[in-house]
This record gives C-alpha cells, sequence and structure tokens, in this order.
C-alpha cells in the first residue's frame, strides 16, 4: 500500500515509525520543516531555558535506516482526492492512501490587527522568534526615551489561560525574578509587568477546580497579574486594550487563546466540523472518503466518552496514529479493524520551580508542588524523542536548577549576506 503522510508531528511520525520496515507499505512522508519539533516545550525556547535543537528530532535522521519511509521537505497545498493526488510546494504526490496529520495553527479569530501584531507560539521558528522580541526589548528599554515607551517595552501580555499560556508566563515570571536583573542592571524590574488574559473565570479551565485555582495562586506568587472573564479586543503593536475597557501598552503580545485545524486546500467543505477539524469515524477514516484518514489535532471524532470530539494533545495524536498502523495492517489482510478509544491517564502543567499540578482522569486525585513538578519533568524527558535530547534537555534543567539561570538569552536576527542587499 503506497501511504503519504502529511505531517511529522506526534501522529505522523509515529505513524511512519509504527510501519517502518513493514513490506508492506511504501511511504513518503512530507512536512513542511525537516524536524519533528517537540511543541510542550517550545514556551521554555521562547523564554531561553532550552535550546531550539534540544526538542527538535530531523526526520531524516529517524528513518536514516529506513527500507520503506522516505522523506521529502515539503508544503501541502491542496488535495485532489479525485484523482488521489496531493499538490505540493515540491511537485505532486499520489497515494493509495492519504493520511492527514497536519495538526492545528493559532486562531486569531479573524483579528487582523491581532494577527499582525502579536506572536503565535505554534512553530519552533515562532518560538526563536518570540525570544528574540523579549530579549530585545530589554535592549530597546536601555535606550527608551520616554517612561511611556519603557512601560511598553518592559510589558508583556500573554493571552490565553490554558497550559501554554500558564506555562509560558510561569516562566516568564521566573526570569523577571532569577535572570533578568542580573542581565540588566541598569533596568528597574520592579517596573516590569507580566499580565495573563482569560476569556474564562480560571486558569488551566479544561482541569480541576483544585489545579485550576492552585495555578492562579502559583502565578501570582510569581508576580503575574491573572485577569480572568476578560478578552483582547485590540493590539496594535504598542498597547493593548481589553474587554473591561483597560489599556496596557506592551510591545508584547503572546496569542495562546486559540487554534484551528490545517486543512488543506481541495477538502469538501462537508469534512469540516467546529475549529476546523476533520470529521472522522472511529477509524480515523474521513467521513465520506475511503482513502483518506486523519489523525492527531486536525481529526474530530466523535465517540460516546468525547461526544465534542478528543482534546487537542499529544497522547491523542500518538494513540490513533498506533491504532491506525494496526488497522491498515489489518485492512491489507481482510481483518476487522479495531475502533478508537482513548484513555486518558491525566493531565498535568507547570508554572515553574516546585510548582506544578497534576490531574488524574475523572477527578480521582489531584496532587500539586514540588512532587507535579518532577512528575512534569519526567514525563516531558520520557516523551522528548532520541536520547541526545533527552541528555541535553536533562543537562540544562539540571543546570537551572541549580545557579537558577542559562545561558540560552541569543537573539538570532535577520543578516545581510555579504554580497546581498
Ligand atoms: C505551545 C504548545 C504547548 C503544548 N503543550 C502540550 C502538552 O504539554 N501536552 C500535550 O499533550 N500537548 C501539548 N500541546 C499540544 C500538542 O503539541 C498537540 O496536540 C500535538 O502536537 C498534535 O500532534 P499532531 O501530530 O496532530 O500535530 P503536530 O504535532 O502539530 O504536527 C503537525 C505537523 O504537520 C506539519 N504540517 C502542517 N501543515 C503542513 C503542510 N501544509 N504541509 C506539510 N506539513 C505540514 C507541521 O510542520 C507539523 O510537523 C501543546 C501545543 C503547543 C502549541
Amino acid at each position: 500500500m503506497k501511504l503519504l503522510i502529511v505531517g511529522g508531528g506526534f501522529a505522523g511520525f509515529t505513524l511512519a515509525r509504527a510501519l517502518n520496515n513493514d513490506k508492506d507499505f511504501d511511504i513518503v512522508l512530507i512536512d513542511r520543516f525537516n524536524y519533528h519539533q517537540f511543541q510542550p516545550l517550545f514556551y521554555q525556547v521562547a523564554t531561553g531555558g532550552l535550546d531550539a535543537s534540544n526538542i527538535s528530532f530531523p526526520l531524516r535522521k529517524a528513518f536514516q535506516k529506513s527500507k520503506n519511509v522516505r522523506i521529502r521537505l515539503a508544503n501541502l497545498l491542496e488535495i485532489d482526492h479525485e484523482n488521489n493526488k496531493a499538490i505540493t510546494d515540491i511537485g505532486e504526490f499520489d497515494y493509495d492512501a492519504l493520511i492527514l496529520a497536519t495538526g492545528a495553527d493559532t486562531n486569531f479569530f479573524g483579528n487582523e490587527q491581532i494577527t499582525k501584531y502579536a506572536y503565535p507560539m505554534k512553530a519552533t521558528v515562532q518560538a526563536i522568534q518570540l525570544r528574540n522580541a523579549i530579549i530585545e526589548n530589554f535592549e530597546n528599554a536601555l535606550v527608551a526615551e520616554t517612561e511611556e515607551e519603557l512601560d511598553s517595552l518592559m510589558t508583556v501580555v500573554v493571552v490565553g489561560g490554558g497550559p501554554t499560556g500558564v506555562e509560558l508566563s510561569g516562566a516568564l515570571g521566573e526570569m523577571r525574578r532569577w535572570v533578568l536583573p542580573k542581565d540588566y542592571p541598569e533596568l528597574d524590574f520592579r517596573k516590569m509587568r507580566i499580565f495573563l488574559v482569560e476569556g474564562s473565570s480560571k486558569t488551566l479551565g479544561t482541569m480541576s477546580e483544585k489545579s485550576s485555582a492552585q495555578s492562579r495562586k502559583y502565578l501570582e506568587e510569581l508576580g503575574i497579574t491573572v485577569v480572568t472573564n476578560t478578552v483582547v479586543k485590540e493590539y496594535n503593536g504598542k498597547w493593548v486594550v481589553l474587554s473591561s475597557g483597560q489599556k496596557i501598552n506592551s510591545s508584547v503580545v503572546i496569542w495562546a487563546a486559540g487554534i484551528k485545524g490545517n486543512v488543506p486546500e481541495g477538502a469538501n467543505p462537508k469534512w469540516i466540523a467546529r475549529g476546523n477539524r476533520l470529521i472522522v469515524d472511529r477509524f480515523s477514516k474521513v467521513m465520506g472518503t475511503e482513502n483518506i484518514y486523519a489523525l492527531g489535532d486536525i481529526a474530530h471524532m466523535e465517540t460516546e466518552l468525547y461526544p465534542s470530539g478528543h482534546p487537542q494533545v499529544a497522547n491523542v495524536a500518538i494513540n490513533q496514529a498506533k491504532t491506525l498502523a494496526g488497522n491498515l495492517r489489518k485492512k491489507l489482510r481482510n481483518k476487522d479493524q479495531v475502533r478508537f478509544e482513548y484513555e486518558d491517564k491525566g493531565s498535568l502543567a507547570t508554572v515553574g520551580r516546585y510548582r506544578a499540578v497534576v490531574d488524574f482522569p475523572g477527578g480521582k486525585l489531584h496532587f500539586g508542588g514540588a512532587f507535579a513538578w518532577f512528575v512534569w519533568m519526567s514525563l516531558h524527558l520520557i516523551l522528548l524523542l532520541g536520547t541526545k535530547n533527552r541528555l541535553q534537555v536533562l543537562i540544562n534543567w539540571a543546570y537551572k536548577y541549580f545557579t537558577y539561570d542559562q545561558s540560552l538569552r541569543l537573539i538570532f536576527k535577520e543578516f545581510n549576506k555579504p554580497g546581498k542587499t
């Protein structure tokens, strides 16, 4: 069977790996980047805690010894499902089965101004761009000419109180406490403000009440101003206007308030559900198609336990990919396929050193604090791809643990190539 897998994220990568060296499958794996990205740790790259290479894994290296998986660096532009073709920026690919594992992108909900000025964090490159912006602001703060400009440069607004917004805000709070005053002794960091703006009444709204309350307490201990029941109305690159009417000067607004599925052109609008996700059956097959599958963040699968679709988390993507690998083998042998059922193993988030929350499924158990923080670190190390990456992350974390510092606050800017203007 000729498989075309689009997306080397948690789902696409897991599927290719599960079918690696299986002679029944001839696989092309395409991605717009030549590496797998570990999104849960983007925020540490953005705040100079980890190097981008620590959380990225080259796709070619993973399949160096593969006899049946070939990698192509390509951007999927359109699918021509009637002719079993995928059109990319490097040419067309045909397939017997197409697996869409393209994940999701930031959703700015159509606000052009916010799209233009706010920072998203859905790709490693964007995490680096955000790091550049944060660090560069402090360089500019040193030469600010007015109090208003200084205020804007030293204020960060994080929008969205889900795990990404909470983890990022916590990391910024720790930077302000331990790192930035040493880097910029001329600046008064009591003036640095960090806001976390959330539309609902609590942070970590998908976790237990205890985790929500504890995360807010942790954030406030780190000096984060948590603003709930409020949304961002406007942002022009200099100040933010909130639904309450409050105006906040800020040169860096980070948008972690929503995502939407990366559905390619050519997809039948009837296939698309809320959140721009592709409606799939329990075997991950896209509604009304015979040979197109969708996995992970892009897939909308309704089950008795998840009537509005599964949460967009790594574990769902990984497990859907494993189930599909087994089902494709079964299909070739005309055997009955297995319906996907997600087994939630719990959720967790960290706010910073010794500050994390862990929930077990069904609200059976909750714990927080130092032990939760160690659990969070261990699980992320296990999930990370590559032994070298794991070791590097462990070393970076250990170094930071003992020194309260890190040496990764680099600004990687565009620089003219000699001879080019
Ligand atoms: C900042 C952040 C923090 C997160 N933290 C957690 C966490 O702590 N725990 C957790 O479980 N989940 C977390 N998530 C969610 C988790 O990362 C996703 O649920 C998971 O990545 C989904 O896997 P996927 O394979 O569906 O998509 P992805 O992992 O996003 O992979 C999609 C791949 O498709 C590629 N692609 C997209 N469009 C195209 C195209 N047109 N052409 C070619 N290639 C394309 C992308 O480059 C990417 O490699 C976090 C997400 C973010 C953004």
